[in-house]
């Protein structure tokens, strides 16, 4: 395939151009495959949260993008989809350069679903409709959505441009200007895609993009008095930060996307384990683990467990890793060093609590300078351990026995987080009867999926707070409803 050469974006995108931060600070990303630098960009800090939050004001009131009627914004953001998938390949290699994906995956999901998202939500923008309430003849109580104003959305580091488009499209479509801030170690996708913005007809100011640490553009945001809903996804404990935020400021709404450590539950009556195996595997190893629905936690029926055990040892070989450039790669490297040492850091602590490795179990590819894990396997897991509490953020999976539903059941449940499940029977009752039993905001049956574009995603617990992504549910993020109450004399 010809390979597109990535156009670096570095600087701050506000209010229609790029340029520097105000303190003229700079911080390195780098190739987690190589460890090389790869740019310096701009640092933001509350200074350049600003200038952005005053465009973006100065924006929504002047209308140009919150008063445009729902067909122009429409028309807009489907340019927007299309001048997307015209870069699509500059953009797969932009993510695969600065976040190690494997560059199968950014071609085949990051960009396809990016893509898909701004079309989604552009073609539903203009079939939502509003409510008039059941009054009687003196009245007409009519119940209807406004964009809340300016947004912020502060990003993870592991779908750099998928989780800017689950916040910016439905933000977007609804009529808000958006700032988004995204992970230090991925800016690089995010500010191509606000320049693309720009070219397809999205006025100045609309969308900024504001790098920075999250200690500083993060908090910033999250602590601006004019910043009147902020959208955030990433850990647990970032997420109570932002509560923390708005409490201190000015009560801006927010909504938490966190963490997970999700169950994958194999009853007895599972069908096919060579199916069952693929799935399992794939949801522990999909995006190197570094994947908020990562199935983590293998709860497996006894009487299947050996069999399946043997499949996922032979079936480890399905995913290679390797340079994310290379289109056979499935796993690539870890995005940074702390993170590689963090998961070799679980890794160890399994070990030490007693749960035997059958697959993988050590850093590998050394000489590349990349921060690359093997594919792992843990059997001999009880869920008290380290490794089945605390989300890993790695291709690690737990294996846990179980014996009878309840049990299964309990351990499934037995956690903190409440993201994403998912069960496999071949038993019509026993699936339904799992499907209402375990706390999680998704609950796949027969597979690992986070559903699609038109479900809502988020989590149960301590996996999320505050609202959904996806689905049209996520509009309600970026609306707020007012009540017209109009007495008939
Ligand atoms: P993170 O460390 O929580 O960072 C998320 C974002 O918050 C980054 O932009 C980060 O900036 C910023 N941030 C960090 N410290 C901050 C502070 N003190 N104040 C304000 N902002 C701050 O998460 P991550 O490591 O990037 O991503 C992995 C996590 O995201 C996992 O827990 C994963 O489960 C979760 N995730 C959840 C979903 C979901 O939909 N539920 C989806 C994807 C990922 P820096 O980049 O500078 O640190
Ligand atoms: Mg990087």
């Amino acid at each position: 395939m010809a390979v597109a050469t990535p156009t670096f974006r570095t600087d701050a995108f506000i209010d229609g151009t790029f340029r520097p931060a105000a303190s003229g600070a700079r911080f390195p990303t780098e190739n987690p495959a190589t460890g090389q630098q790869l740019a310096e960009i701009a640092a933001g800090d509350i200074e350049d949260v600003d200038v952005a939050v005053r465009a973006a004001r100065r924006a929504f009131n002047a209308g140009t993008w919150s008063k445009r009627s729902p067909t122009e914004r429409k028309q807009i953001l489907l340019a927007f989809a299309d001048l997307l998938e015209a870069n699509a390949e500059e953009l797969a290699q932009l993510e695969s350069l600065d976040a190690g994906k494997p560059i199968t995956d950014c071609r085949d999901v990051d960009i396809p679903e990016t893509i898909r998202t701004f079309r989604w939500y552009a073609e539903a923008l203009d079939k939502v409709f509003d409510a008039v309430a059941p009054t009687g003849h003196d009245a007409l109580g009519l119940i209807i959505r406004e964009p809340i104003g300016v947004v912020g959305a502060v990003l993870p580091w592991n779908f750099p441009l998928m989780m800017a488009a689950w916040k910016a499209a439905p933000a977007l479509a609804a009529g808000n200007s958006l700032i988004i801030k995204p992970a230090e170690l991925t800016s690089l996708s995010t500010l191509r895609m606000a320049e693309l913005a720009a070219e397809a007809g999205i006025p100045d100011g609309v969308l900024g993009v504001v790098p920075g640490l999250g200690e500083t553009a993060g908090q910033a945001l999250g602590r601006h008095m004019d910043v009147d809903a902020l959208s955030f996804t990433g850990s647990t404990e970032v997420g109570r930060m932002f509560l923390r935020y708005s409490s201190e400021s000015n009560l801006k709404e927010i909504v938490l996307e966190c963490g997970g450590k999700s169950p994958q539950v194999i009853m007895g009556d599972a069908p096919d384990l060579d199916y069952v195996a693929d799935q399992v595997l794939f949801a522990g190893f999909m995006n190197m683990g570094e994947n908020c629905t990562c199935g983590s936690r293998l709860i497996v029926h006894r009487s299947v467990r050996d069999e399946l055990i043997d499949k996922l040892v032979s079936k480890a070989a399905d995913w290679p890793v390797g340079d994310p450039l290379d289109p056979a790669t499935r796993i690539g490297p870890m995005i940074e060093r702390p993170h590689l040492d963090k998961v070799l850091g679980y890794i160890a602590a399994g070990r030490a609590e007693g749960a035997r490795v059958v697959v993988g179990g050590g850093r590998t590819l050394e000489s590349s300078g990349g921060h690359f894990v093997e594919p792992t396997v843990f059997d001999d897991v009880d869920n008290s351990m380290k490794i089945a509490r605390e989300e890993i953020f790695g291709p690690v999976i737990s294996t846990i026995p179980f014996d009878t539903e309840d049990e299964a059941i309990a351990i499934a449940n037995e956690t903190s987080y409440g993201l994403a499940a998912s069960l496999y029977t071949t038993d019509l009752d026993t699936a339904f009867r799992l499907a209402r039993a375990i706390k999680a905001g998704t609950v796949s049956v027969n597979s690992y999926s986070e559903g699609d574009i038109t479900t809502p995603f988020g989590g149960f617990k301590q996996s999320g707070f505050g609202g959904r992504d996806k689905g049209l549910e996520a509009f309600d993020q970026y609306t707020q409803k007012k009540t017209v109450w109009v007495t008939l004399r």
